[in-house]
């Protein structure tokens, strides 16, 4: 049993090696992937349950490799976040996304992503407004998309970024809701612009199901707090049917689209089929 103790721990810290092994290949190849340009954005639209008509993108970003291989980037933005590359990508992500949102000849809203460790660097309000002035972009036209686990460790930098961003008019919006451990309380603490309610309160949405009094008490916090809210990850028309129903704001989902190619866009249906 020892010897099979001792095999097992063996084993364990090759398989760490090799994670770790792993980890720095893809941070060697983030580098040069920057410097090759291989990144580009997707874009999925936005809809205004008010009068159905599509209000704005959310912007994703995409890593298609030279050997024609695409890495998600569920793998590989936590891996520039932990390497700091992020910051690099993030600033580029940032004047990308709002050179896009000038080539579409409407005034649809752009939203970026924006992780922690971008908002914790001093040095994002000057990459953003630098954006703003390069590409022309409107400030009411960009919207951060930001998730609670930013306020975990530098709060105070974090805070005062996003007050300098809505002071010239950019909005704020805190993603993923309900999948935070505070995230009732964290409403509060600072003056969103949107929510973004997250996918897991929109799956169970049916007539009838208990499902629609959670998305109903989240909506009524957000109007009281004067919160506009957007509905995620929208699969089904019976979904819809029940956001509608309950008031909510915007939604986006597949069922109304996926996100598309910057030249598909003009493509896009400019208005939701009413009921
Ligand atoms: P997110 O910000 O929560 O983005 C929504 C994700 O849900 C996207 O995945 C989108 O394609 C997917 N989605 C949209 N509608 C539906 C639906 O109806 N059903 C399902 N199953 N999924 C739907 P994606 O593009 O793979 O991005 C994953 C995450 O990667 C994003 O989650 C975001 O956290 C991060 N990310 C993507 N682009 C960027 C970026 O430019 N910067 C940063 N910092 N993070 C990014
Ligand atoms: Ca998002
Ligand atoms: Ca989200
Ligand atoms: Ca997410």
């Amino acid at each position: 049993a020892k010897g099979a103790g001792k095999n097992c721990a063996h084993l364990f810290d090759s398989v760490l090696d090799e994670a770790s092994r792993q980890q720095r290949a893809l941070e060697l190849d983030l580098r040069r992937a920057i410097r090759d340009r291989e990144f580009r954005f997707v874009f999925q639209p936005i809809y205004s349950l008010g009068d159905n008509r599509l209000t704005g993108f959310e912007a994703l970003m995409r890593w298609r490799r030279q050997d024609g291989q695409d890495v998600s980037p569920a793998l590989f933005i936590p891996a520039a976040e932990k390497s700091g590359q992020i910051n690099a990508l993030g600033e580029w992500a940032i004047a990308e996304a709002c050179r896009c949102a000038t080539q579409w000849d409407h005034d649809a809203t752009v939203s970026v992503n924006v992780s922690p460790r971008q908002l914790m660097n001093p040095a994002l309000f000057g990459s953003v407004v630098d954006a703003l002035v390069g590409s022309h972009l409107a400030p009411r036209r960009l919207i951060i998309e930001i998730t609670e686990s930013v306020f975990i460790e530098n709060m105070s930098v974090a805070l005062q970024t996003l007050r300098k961003l809505q002071t010239i008019g950019v909005r704020i919006a805190l993603d993923d809701f309900g999948t935070g451990y505070s995230s009732l309380n964290f409403l509060r603490s600072f003056p969103f612009d949107r929510v973004k309610i997250d996918k897991c309160f929109v799956d169970n949405l049916a007539p009838d199901s208990s499902a629609n009094a959670v998305i109903r008490a989240i909506l009524t916090l957000a109007d009281a707090l004067g919160i506009e809210t957007v509905a995620e990850g929208v699969e089904t028309a019976t979904q819809l049917d029940v956001l509608r129903r309950e008031g909510c704001a915007q939604v986006q989902g597949y069922f109304l689209s996926r996100p598309v190619e910057l030249d598909r866009i003009p493509l896009l249906n400019a208005t939701l089929p009413t009921p």
